[in-house]
């Protein structure tokens, strides 16, 4: 089995991630391709705000590299089901939207029923061996292919998301856990938090 070359800033996402995988390879391209679109000279001190559309393996690489994470607040899980990335700058407003196009390093169909042999626990040996040395020849592109043979480039069509802000708590009147104001509900004019709380929705 061919080895993966690995760059010192790729083994770090690598350690954070626990393992390479090709969704990793996509994280790791597209956040280095949306720095270098948006002209990023250093990877930390900019104040970055990273929209992602998945929470599969691609996001760790931006956590590692832009330092674009949850507890910081400018890491945005959208939820669309997509592999596509988002990184705005708020110095300047510049924004790019990278949208892997499936092309590069994608799966074959024999690639994809080999990973569910594998995972459902019923592949060979051989199976095994052949599911690994698939899932490097696609590391493998992806590590090796033009930026733009692997993403397309665009701009959102959402804005920027606004700073994250601080807010009081207040102990929740069934559970008594602090919770956020804007988590709260008022409930026959008790301060309930969602888990307690019984949803009400009527439309859209
Ligand atoms: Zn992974
Ligand atoms: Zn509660």
């Amino acid at each position: 089995m061919k080895s993966i070359e690995m760059p010192e800033d790729l083994k770090a996402v690598v350690a954070f991630h626990g393992h390479m995988c090709p969704g990793l390879a996509i994280g790791y391209r597209a956040a280095k391709a949306a720095a270098a679109e948006l002209g990023l000279t250093r990877d930390k001190d900019e104040e970055l705000v990273a929209v992602v559309e998945n929470d599969a393996c691609g996001v760790d690489a931006f956590q590692v590299l832009l330092g674009c994470s949850l507890g910081k607040g400018n890491l945005i899980f959208r939820d669309q089901g997509k592999h596509a990335f988002t990184v705005f700058r708020r110095d300047n407003g510049k924004a790019v939207r990278v949208v892997y196009k499936g092309t590069a390093g994608s799966d074959t169909p024999e690639g994809t029923a080999l990973r569910q042999k594998v995972f459902g626990g019923t592949a060979t040996a051989e199976e095994q061996a052949m599911f690994e040395e698939n899932k490097n020849r696609r590391i493998r592109e992806l590590l090796a292919a033009p930026a733009e043979d692997i993403f397309s480039f665009k701009q959102p069509a959402f804005t920027i998301p606004e700073r994250a802000r601080i807010f009081e708590s207040y102990a929740c009147e069934a559970c008594g856990e602090a919770t956020m104001e804007p988590r709260l509900r008022l409930v026959s004019g008790r301060k309930l938090c969602l888990d307690c709380a019984r949803p009400y929705h009527r439309g859209w």
